[in-house]
């Protein structure tokens, strides 16, 4: 090997090594594979940050990490790796801090953005720079219009008038999820209320069916169990039947029930107030009571309407239906327990067997007629009387449906998507309305409409977008007819923005296509994703949707978009989350600066297992650290000595080989932390043995690369290597070498055994003398004695003759 060009006192520097790397990496090109050629492509993807004005979290930084660990793995296996990275930076969060702290988004996302790479480089990931992209960048959301736009020409993009929740402050439109409790999740004070407004929809409820299936096909997905049951939760399938309510004058209200087995209890019926038959049934006596209670129930926020416990309440329309299954007459009701957006937006009560029905009933005084019995079967019930429930439920079902009251459907608790925001920060929806011609698409090559810079970006309380106040931009002619027509000035929302950014992420240099068909067909599906699971239903099921819509459409070869999902856990300080008010938010940057990326990195992935998390404590970092510098230690004393393939003791081969096994496994299981504990051990047992052969040595530090990507890179060069440590693959351990295969040897003192010592099978004398050393009880019987002779008897008995 060539002369070493460091001394070898030289202690560990990261910063030094560090920023000699950043230069390297990026000199050489190491971490941007040949998207044309690669013939093992790996898509190791991460979930692309929202740039924000505080810079990377420390939750980020180990969700970057645990993922550019896996990354460098799959590299060091042979892959060759994609691993892009971008940013997420459209959308109300980034709009509402910039209305904050008084700055224009698109000036402040710049800024941000920068901070964000700076700190991404810092990290030591393996990017590939050259296909960074933000959803802000007009060649992006170019294509996210136009897929706005294929999925309107494929009729899967329509608008409907609808109740939605607004929030008075954020003065926009709010997902059911981001309502807590009746309140604006980023404004705990402000009420939240319901409007109805106008909007964009995806239907993504279509696909209910085939989301769902796919989520129990391993072939297609192989995804953590959390995130899969959250999505079946969410997509929420239930078997019931459509039942009709006769009323007067052939008309009638169609129910949706999962228990169509307690049809003979069915005492009343309950409307959502919204219902579209309210107005029509609507007895005179009862109409001004039943208009002040819709008044009512309009102001609510849909969230709040949906809690269980609430106190009911409700008014009766003075009309009645027809019970199919007992022929009698029962009362309609409406009440704001009844969603208009879930089911029919009707309800066939039986407060005998339902909670809700039960206590509106009561409060009511309406009848309650049992009809399961104590035994669970059905009483009361005509001819089904005896029948278990399940038996019920088909019978019942089957009975209705051959009357023609009824049949038997699947439900799904999924909603269309809506895409509409009012907002000034995203993509403009490419639509424009025309007086003559209607609803008319943006001409794909008129694309992308360019959101305009606009001073007042602020939303105001009309529900219409701030692009509509700008004429110049608003009024446009209309592609049909050239006639003077509108844009529209709704925003698309963000997570439409992230529902494809994978697929533009190997074809981001392409200016004419929103992804290039071979390339796609090369690294697409994604190998790995790896994030968190807050985004386990919304974002993760839009991507799933999109992609299966660009299948049909025949753009894309895959209808799964993420192979594999892992999602990992979340880091808490000192035991308590972390959170600005308590104070101790981790800043990484100051960690990085003092310790080095490389210890960072392995710090955080040491912290516990990574789909777990962990507990931060300052105290824990300095391990990590020392587990570097004895690395460095013995990496120069490698050097120094340059031995190689000698005499080596036998526990240490069996430990080396087992760390080989133990660091794969751990590592394909995403156990990071177990990995670096037994590399820790390794390290150990060769100080122990003053073993610093080379063999074991770069092995050591190919295993340590993903951990401490820059430091691996440096032992490597020292060890005398010319190209980057990631260019190597795993080190292969050889299978009977990893079983513990120790033998216990007797310690006898003048021929009387004393004690037992654990050593290597074929242990050597002097292995065994040595482990007699560190034996308390032998050495009880041997202090101060002077030794006359050894008699070995290998595997089996060590006699020490004493004088
Ligand atoms: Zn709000
Ligand atoms: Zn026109």
């Amino acid at each position: 090997m060539s002369e070493t060009a460091f001394p070898s006192d030289q202690t560990y520097q990261p910063d030094v090594v560090e920023a000699k790397w950043r230069e390297r990496w990026a000199e050489r090109h190491t971490n941007e594979p040949d998207l044309d050629r690669a013939e093992r492509p790996f898509y190791n993807l991460m979930m692309f940050p929202y740039p924000s004005a505080e810079g990377l979290h420390v939750g980020n930084m180990f969700a970057f990490t645990g993922s550019d660990v896996y990354g460098r793995f799959k590299r060091l296996q042979g892959y060759q790796v994609f691993e892009p990275i971008g940013y997420d930076a459209f959308g109300i969060h980034s709009e509402n801090f910039a209305i904050k702290v008084g700055t224009h988004p698109a000036r402040l996302i710049p800024r941000n953005i920068e901070n964000f790479r700076r700190q991404l480089v810092r990290i030591g990931g393996m990017f590939d720079w050259r296909h960074e992209l933000a959803t802000t960048d007009p060649a992006y959301y170019k294509w996210t219009q136009w897929l706005f736009l294929q999925l309107y020409k494929a009729r899967k993009a329509y608008k409907k008038f609808g109740a939605v929740n607004w929030c008075p402050e954020c003065k926009t439109v709010l997902a059911n999820e981001q309502v807590v409790g009746g309140f604006c999740e980023r404004h705990p004070e402000t009420k939240v209320e319901q409007r109805a407004l106008e909007q964009w929809f995806f239907r993504i409820s279509d696909y209910a069916g085939r989301l769902l299936a796919d989520l129990d096909d391993p072939a297609k997905m192989d995804w953590s169990d959390t995130t899969a049951t959250a999505q079946r939760n969410w997509i929420g399938r239930s078997e019931g039947a459509e039942i009709e309510f006769g009323l007067d004058h052939n008309r009638s209200i169609r129910v949706f029930t999962t228990r169509p087995d307690t049809i003979y209890g069915a005492t009343f019926m309950v409307l959502a107030p919204e219902h579209p038959l309210v107005a029509d049934i609507t007895t005179a006596g009862q109409r001004e009571a039943v208009q002040a209670y819709r008044t009512a129930a309009a102001a609510k926020d849909l969230v709040s309407r949906k809690v269980g416990d609430r106190a009911k309440t409700g008014v009766f329309t003075g009309a009645f239906a027809r019970n199919p299954a007992t022929g009698r007459t029962i009362p309609v009701w409406i009440a704001d327990y009844v969603l208009m957006e879930y089911g029919t937006g009707a309800i066939m009560a039986v407060p005998a067997h339902d909670e809700r029905d039960f206590e509106f009933a009561t409060l009511y005084r309406l009848p309650v007629s049992p009809v399961i019995d104590a035994d669970g079967r059905l009483a009361e019930s005509g001819e089904f009387s005896g029948r278990t429930i399940d038996e019920g439920k088909r019978a019942i079902t089957q009975w209705l449906e051959a009357r023609g009251a009824g049949k038997s459907v699947v439900q799904y608790r999924l909603y269309d998507w809506c895409i509409s925001r009012q907002r000034y920060w995203g993509p403009p929806i490419p639509i424009i309305y025309c007086d003559k011609c209607g609803t008319v698409p943006v001409p794909e090559s008129d694309l992308p409409v360019l959101l305009p810079e606009i001073e007042d970006f602020r939303p105001d309380d009309s529900g219409v977008s701030p692009l509509a106040r700008h004429e110049e931009w608003y009024y446009v002619p209309c592609p049909e007819c050239g006639a003077r027509a509108r844009r529209e000035t709704d925003v698309s929302d963000t997570f439409l923005d992230s529902a494809w950014y994978y697929l533009r992420y190997p074809s981001s240099e392409f200016a004419d296509r929103p992804f290039d068909a071979e390339r796609t067909r090369r690294w697409c599906p994604v190998a790995t994703y790896i994030g968190g699971n807050e985004h386990a239903v919304l974002h993760l099921l839009y991507s799933r949707f999109i992609a299966m819509v660009l299948h049909e459409l025949g753009h894309v070869h895959f209808d799964e978009p993420f192979a594999r999902f892992r999602a990992h856990g979340l880091i808490v300080k000192d035991g308590a989350k972390m959170s600005k008010s308590r104070g101790n938010v981790v800043v990484p940057d100051e960690y990085i600066a003092r310790w080095g990326a490389d210890t960072f990195r392995t710090y955080l992935m040491f912290l516990g297992p990574f789909q777990e998390g962990g507990d931060f404590r300052d105290e824990g970092i300095s391990g990590p650290r020392r587990f570097l510098d004895k690395i460095w230690a013995m990496v120069t004393e490698c050097v120094r000595q340059d031995m190689c393939g000698g005499e080596i003791r036998h526990d240490v081969v069996v430990k080396w080989h087992q760390t080989m096994k133990r660091t794969h496994e751990a590592l394909e299981e995403l156990r990071y932390n177990s990995a670096i504990a037994a590399c820790m051990e390794l390290v150990n047992v060769l100080r122990d043995a003053s073993c610093c052969d080379r063999l074991i040595v770069e092995d050591l530090v190919v295993m340590v690369a993903p951990f401490a990507p820059h430091f691996a890179e440096e032992c490597w060069e020292r060890l005398g290597h010319t190209t980057s440590v990631f260019d190597e693959l795993w080190p292969e351990w050889e299978e009977r070498l990893t079983v513990d295969d120790d033998v216990e040897v007797a310690v006898q003192v003048n021929g009387k055994t004393r004690s037992k010592v654990v050593v290597g099978r074929g242990s050597g004398e002097a292995e065994v003398v040595a482990a007699v050393g560190r034996d308390a009880t032998s050495q009880r019987f041997l202090d101060g004695r002077d030794v006359r002779k050894v008699i070995y008897v290998p595997n089996r008995l060590v006699n020490f003759v004493v004088g």
